[in-house]
């Protein structure tokens, strides 16, 4: 008898914390449920440290990246394009064809990205990227968008998906803080994301919660 094939879902990011913010506790929910879940991760924001050599930043990211994953259950892989040129580095490193084969592939069940309503470049071009992908994939998975920088409550006809991480937003938290380095985000205002949490939370009557919005 086959195997059946695990469920599996992918998770884009920018940079390297985007994921945990954005996804984490949904992450590691899935994760303990026995699925499969990979984040894609387009560049490590080597930006931020000008007076470090970019290698050096790289590795710098990857190992906190790794070490989020680990703790949400998920992996990561990590692409190097340049903050705030990723459609001009996706285009010249021929990414689209090596994610097109990953995704088709994996055959995920779900894919989250950022939202168009995300204000950060980088956040936006990850979001058409993801479009752009979802276009061309051989089959049709559902397609969620979630949120860092843009407003928590924005008005939209898209169909809601609340995920209960009530027993995994204090690995969230966990694994945010593995990101030391990380100036993109330099403390991700912790209070937001506790609002947020409770907020959605409150919407399924659980304690916390994260909130994406269904766009295909
Ligand atoms: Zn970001």
């Amino acid at each position: 008898m086959p195997q059946k094939k695990r469920e599996s879902i992918i998770v884009f990011g920018s940079h390297s914390d985007d994921f945990v913010i954005g996804a984490g506790g949904a992450i590691a929910n899935y994760a303990q449920d026995g699925k499969k879940v990979t984040s894609i991760v387009f560049s490590h924001g080597e930006k931020s440290h000008p007076w470090l050599k970019e290698k050096v930043v790289q590795d710098m990211r990857s190992k906190e990246a790794l070490e989020a994953s680990d703790l949400l259950g998920c992996k990561t892989d990590i692409y190097d394009l340049g903050e705030m040129k990723f459609l001009e580095h996706y285009q010249e490193r021929g990414l689209e064809k090596e994610l097109l084969k990953k995704i088709n592939k994996e055959k995920p069940t779900k894919i989250f990205t950022h939202s168009i309503e995300d204000p950060h470049p980088d956040h936006k071009a990850v979001y058409q990227i993801t479009l752009d992908l979802y276009e061309k994939l051989d089959f049709k998975p559902e397609l969620y968008v979630y949120s860092v920088w843009n407003p928590v409550s924005f008005k939209t006809n898209w169909p809601s998906l609340y995920v209960n991480i009530t027993k995994t937003f204090s690995l969230k938290l966990k694994a945010l803080k593995s990101f030391r380095s990380q100036k993109v985000h330099v403390a991700y205002p912790f209070l937001l994301l506790l609002f947020r949490a409770i907020k959605n939370g409150f919407k399924i009557r659980t304690l916390f919660a994260e909130k994406f919005f269904r766009i295909k």
